[in-house]
């Protein structure tokens, strides 16, 4: 069945290994840009010189990318592909990914060729020089406008809720050292967004410039309304503050509100019954409460919606079959709850 519950002894026979590299990569609907994408990868992979792994995560894909990834896990006994049963979206594939890898530094990517995978020594690098998580920032970042204004917002909100600044929590392209990413996967957390939740784990946090491109091929499998979904879970996920605004807020209103109340007595005391404009004043702070009323219940929504999806504990994602070299000692079996 699924991969639910308490984590997988993830340390097996296979990480005593030294420092063995994990690449894991999400993907959905990728057919387009595969066979570039092992193209460039394999050769770098090559010349790292030390034992790795690449972990393809199929996100439920509906044309023929899992065929493409078994061919190459049928290639190359580095290549493991991990068959998810349907879409469960992109931090849910990668949480796949990490139970079914053992290296003691994990690499994640894009499959879409944005990230170039020649970054990848960089990263690894600076890992060894002593950093948890080693994220990449795209200084050229190559998408539309649009998403690189909603990402400059998200990455300020980001920093200040995670209390970890870093100028691209959007790009995948990052390293971590291992015990993050236990302790990633041992969260289990339901709409999880992993460089956010691994940062608020980490000592020490690096981030190095990458290149990004532009898309090889196929579409982005994001628009505003997934963006904004990615935000509100983000939000709710990390922090309490809304909450306490919305508390010190009410406090704050309610003060001046009494002060408010009593200005309007003063007058009705002083000028008598016929001032119209009190009403009106009345009305417009009224309205004002009202909005504010329906803010709140929308926040507390947010959160009690969190609440739900966790005390569900429907699984994260469901692992069909895991295909490749070494494939039947992890993962394709459900761990011990
Ligand atoms: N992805 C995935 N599941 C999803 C959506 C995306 O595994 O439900 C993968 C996708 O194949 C790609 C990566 O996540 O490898 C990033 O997706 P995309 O390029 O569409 O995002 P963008 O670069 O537009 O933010
Ligand atoms: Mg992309």
């Amino acid at each position: 069945m699924s991969n639910l519950g308490k984590i997988t002894p993830i340390r097996d026979a296979r990480s005593s290994v030294g420092e063995l590299v994990s690449i894991v990569i999400p993907v959905y609907n990728e057919s387009a840009n595969l066979h570039a994408l092992w193209t460039r990868l394999n050769p770098v992979v090559s010349a790292l010189g030390r034992e790795c792994e690449v972990i393809f995560i199929d996100d439920g894909s509906r044309d023929d990318s899992l065929e493409i990834l078994r061919g190459f896990a049928a290639g190359d006994p580095r290549v493991r592909v991990v068959e998810l049963a349907r879409n469960f979206g992109q931090h849910s594939a990668l949480l796949a990914g990490f139970r079914n890898c053992h290296g003691e530094i994990v690499v994640t990517l894009d499959a879409d060729l944005q990230n170039p995978p020649e970054e990848i020594p960089k990263l690894i690098a600076a890992i060894e020089a002593g950093n948890d998580v080693v994220g990449g920032w795209r200084e050229e970042r190559q998408d539309r406008a649009y998403r690189r204004l909603a990402s400059r917002l998200q990455n300020r909100l980001t920093s200040v809720i995670v209390g970890v600044p870093m100028h691209d929590y959007g790009c995948m392209l990052r390293a971590y050292r291992r015990h993050i990413i236990e302790t990633v996967v041992e969260c289990d957390e339901k709409a999880a967004f992993v460089p956010a939740l691994a940062n608020s784990f980490a000592k020490r946090v690096a981030e190095i410039p990458v290149g990004h491109a532009e898309r090889a091929g196929g579409e982005s499998k994001y628009n505003l309304f997934s963006l904004a979904h990615l935000s509100l879970n983000l939000i709710t996920g990390f922090s309490m503050l809304p909450m306490r605004v919305l508390s010190l807020t009410g406090m704050g209103i309610f003060l001046l509100d009494a002060i408010f109340a009593a200005i309007l007595l003063g007058h009705r005391l002083v000028y008598g019954p016929q001032q119209e404009g009190a009403l009106w004043t009345l009305f417009a702070v009224l309205f004002f409460l009202v909005g504010l009323v329906f803010l709140a219940l929308g926040l507390i929504g947010e959160y009690i919606g969190r609440i739900y999806i966790e005390v569900r504990r429907r699984p994260n994602y469901i692992v069909r079959a895991v295909h490749g070299d070494g494939a039947a000692d992890n993962g394709s079996h459900p761990p011990p709850r």
